[in-house]
């Protein structure tokens, strides 16, 4: 006779609220590290950038934004100091970084290379 020992099968719960996971309403929060059902998502931010939920993000202009991505494809604003995007940072004089507001606001196009006319 042979008699093998399986694990009992424990049914997960949602670590915020306590309810039993309903497979196909899982949400993952902060890359993985819990999950959560769709009525505490509420209690998370969605990452403007990667649409994922997190604890913890920064907000930039009127989205949120996390830190993976904030990292990775944002820099701050070397006249005002908020974060943009690098891809809609304007460069300006020898090594400086501006967003579009302050690009308005602060600078001019000069047209340079003619000399003396
Ligand atoms: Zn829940
Ligand atoms: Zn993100
Ligand atoms: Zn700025």
């Amino acid at each position: 006779m042979f008699v093998s020992i399986v694990r009992k099968n424990i049914p997960n719960q949602y670590e915020d609220c306590g309810n039993y996971f309903a497979l196909d309403k899982i949400y993952s929060i902060d890359n993985g590290d819990k999950e959560v059902c769709d009525n505490c998502l509420g209690n998370y931010y969605q990452c403007g950038d990667c649409n994922d939920y997190f604890s913890d993000t920064t907000t930039v202009g009127d989205i949120e934004i996390c830190d993976d991505c904030l990292r990775i494809k944002y820099i701050k604003c070397d006249d005002c100091e908020e974060y943009i995007r690098k891809d809609y940072v304007i460069s300006v004089e020898e090594d400086k970084g501006v967003c579009k507001d302050c690009f308005q606001e602060k600078y001019s196009l000069v047209v340079t290379g003619k000399e003396n006319e």
